[in-house]
């Protein structure tokens, strides 16, 4: 499944119809955001979870890594057409001279002043009609992901190459992360273009999930 846009304005449209849903409670899953729990069923999918839209979205194994992925990319080109002085060294790749870690950090960046980024994407799903719990997710995702590196970057440091950790991160439902700004001023972006194609994007890309959700649904029925 790739991403390809035939039509925009008929994709923001079902985008916003989308996010309607997910508001209200009425997407078609076992698990709506519904108080009485004899509606939570597992997921028709993978079995393992309620079907939340949380699950669909972020955990359901039959989905992974399709959009994280697709902003991986787009975060990579941008970096590459648009950051003077910036390389990108490697994509989703095992780093070198780090002791063989098996740790593989979606971008590493080489820097014009000698130093080294390591960006990970993630995309976490907010908390709906929640702004106070999903500030708090982010900044647990970001934290996560900054922890998880900082081995990395501790050891290519010791190496004499000053190794920095961000986190890049896109809420599912296309919430941006008021945090990223410093990332990406960091790679030299500072345009809100890339923000705004970003944030489209994820929500194109839950929409896109939800649905191959349901039609794979009714294939193994
Ligand atoms: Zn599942």
């Amino acid at each position: 499944m790739s991403y390809r846009e035939t039509n925009p304005q008929q994709e923001e449209k079902h985008g916003r119809a989308f996010l309607r849903a997910v508001r209200n409670g009425t997407l078609r899953l076992y698990a709506p955001k519904k108080r009485w729990t004899d509606m939570l069923k597992a997921c028709r999918l993978c079995g393992h979870a309620f079907e939340t839209v949380g699950h669909v979205l972020n955990h359901c194994r039959s989905h992974a890594r399709l959009w994280h992925d697709d902003i991986q990319n787009r975060l990579t080109h941008a970096i590459a057409g648009n950051t003077p002085g910036a390389r990108v060294v490697s994509v989703n790749q095992r780093v070198k001279d780090v002791g063989g870690s098996p740790l593989r950090p979606d971008i590493v960046i080489d820097q014009s002043d000698g130093s080294r980024l390591l960006v990970d994407v993630t995309v976490p799903v907010e908390h709906v009609n929640d702004a106070f719990r999903t500030r708090a997710s982010f900044d647990k995702a970001r934290r996560t992901k900054i922890d998880k590196y900082r081995c990395v970057a501790d050891a290519l440091s010791a190496r004499g190459v000053r190794t920095r950790v961000e986190a890049l991160i896109v809420g599912a439902l296309g919430t941006w992360d008021s945090k990223n700004a410093p990332v990406l001023r960091q790679l030299g972006l500072v345009s809100d273009d890339l923000r705004d194609v970003l944030c489209r994007r994820t929500v194109t890309w839950a929409r896109r999930i939800y649905d191959r959700h349901l039609k794979m649904g009714a294939t193994c029925n």
